[in-house]
């Protein structure tokens, strides 16, 4: 049964939300102490409001589009009365003291929130290994990363243990876990999804977004959570389209994409390992089956794509976290963070010092110019970029990594954030055993046209 299928059978009756529920809840008590997917759990609160939904349901009265669907929060996103630590011993006492945005959509669609994701210290990093809560298991790949930093998230999806999962991508932390764990992940064009709430990584690379086993889960977790937001400035005031209507339209479709133009770029292929290439191929072959028309591409700035990301964020996270002095709420983050989180902190604090020199920042912000011109210039000519999503395979847990060797797993998964593009990863397939995701980047608001892409490559 897909998302949409299930959500309907809630709302014929066929299915109890409450039996959603508990069956969830019965996974999560089996597998979560092996996971660690989920680092605080709202059960009494779930099964509340799922009695609440099959009465509503039982008198005929209107529910909405997530009725009874369970779904898991990254632990950066405010909830109220849940601990929003984002992964870290700085904010172990804090409660949410209100719902974010997208969090208070949700409620009034009628999802359940189940929980609280794991996820690496404040979002910075890209295995799940740096939660101050433990590391997470891949489900999919037992013993290895499960990536990050929205790992618990991806992981919760793996092993069943939710409908829906959001996440925060900042340089692919959507994406990354979710082609570690095999499911379909997704981040907005910068702006579709109101980020008031969310504990900034770094604001202007920010962006919520869902993941999901389906389609289904990420188009009805759009339609709910996107759209513009008064209190949120940099929300984008267009019309959303209904991306659950759009994704089951294409399934009725005889070759769903038909005049799309996809394009592959020679520089992706040659950062990734050539295992990952192979199956990455035969998916886009898939999407070529379906309609698409294949373009060879070239981008020029792939080295300088991660030096520009990395500076960026480490500046914009420094000025985020000044609020942390231990003060208003939690500890001093210096005196209570951990390895990268600190490193992060002081070279955010050394560029900043410098920048009247405007060496760094500016630089960065010029670099970053140049990366969106070019990935807009490439998009003129295709519909989408089709890629591998990350260009390694996830090490195992214990293997301790370099700074660097930790960054380049995001070469790939950047640039989107960069260029405020939308992309999305879904699974391409498995080498030696470990999922591998197929990326999908469009141009900016072009956000259906991959949800369409997905909801193709998953016709049955
Ligand atoms: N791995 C990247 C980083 O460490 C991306 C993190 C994210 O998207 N939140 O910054």
């Amino acid at each position: 049964m897909n998302v949409l299928e299930k959500a309907n059978a809630i709302k014929n009756g066929e299915l109890k939300a409450l039996d959603n529920v508990n069956n969830y809840i019965k996974v999560i008590d089996d597998k979560n102490p092996e996971i660690n997917a989920f680092i605080e759990l709202n059960k009494e609160e779930s099964i509340k409001k799922a009695k609440e939904i099959d009465e509503k349901i039982k008198n005929g009265q209107e529910v909405g589009p997530l009725a009874g669907l369970v779904i898991g929060i990254k632990a950066n996103i405010n909830v109220e009365d849940l601990t929003i630590s984002a992964g870290s011993k700085t904010l172990e006492n804090y409660i949410g003291s209100y719902d974010a945005t997208v969090i208070k959509r949700i409620k009034d669609a009628d999802g359940i929130i189940i929980g609280i994701n794991n996820m690496d210290e404040f979002a910075a990093g890209s295995s799940t290994e740096t939660s101050y809560y433990g590391v997470c298991n891949n489900p999919a790949a037992p013993g290895r990363i499960v990536g990050g930093s929205s790992g618990g998230g991806a992981a919760a999806i793996a092993s069943e243990m939710c409908d829906i999962a959001l996440g925060s991508d900042t340089g692919g932390s959507i994406r990354n876990p979710s082609s570690h764990c095999g499911i379909d992940g997704f981040k907005p064009t910068y702006g579709l999804v109101s980020r008031q709430g969310l504990l900034d990584l770094s604001m202007s690379l920010d962006q919520i977004g869902p993941m999901s086993r389906d389609v289904y889960g990420l188009s009805l977790a759009l339609d709910t959570i996107a759209g513009y937001d008064e209190e949120e400035c940099t929300t984008l005031k267009n019309e959303i389209p209904n991306f659950t209507e759009a994704a089951k339209e294409v399934k009725e479709k005889e070759k769903p994409l038909e005049g799309m133009k996809i394009g592959k770029v020679k520089e992706f292929t040659e950062v990734s390992d050539s295992k990952i290439n192979k199956i990455v191929d035969e998916s886009i072959n898939k999407l070529i089956s379906l309609g698409a028309e294949l373009v060879e591409l070239n981008f020029d700035y792939i080295d300088i794509c991660l030096p520009t990301y990395y500076l960026i964020n480490y500046v914009e996270f420094f000025s985020a976290t000044r609020k942390y002095d231990g003060r208003d709420y939690g500890y001093r983050i210096e005196e209570s963070c951990g390895e990268e989180v600190l490193r992060r902190i002081e070279i955010g604090s050394y560029i900043s010092q410098q920048e009247y020199s405007g060496k760094f920042y500016k630089k960065a912000l010029q670099a970053r110019s140049l990366i969106r011109n070019e990935i807009n210039k490439m998009l003129k000519d295709v519909d989408l970029i089709v890629g591998p999503t990350v260009p390694k395979l996830p090490h195992k847990i214990g293997n301790k990594l370099e700074p660097m060797e930790m960054y380049a797993y995001d070469v790939l998964t950047v640039i989107a954030n960069l260029a405020g593009i939308p992309a999305a990863s879904i699974k391409a397939g498995t080498v030696d055993d470990i999922p591998v995701g197929l990326q999908i980047q469009a141009k900016p608001e072009d956000d259906l046209k991959i949800i369409q892409t997905i909801s193709a490559y998953e016709i049955e």
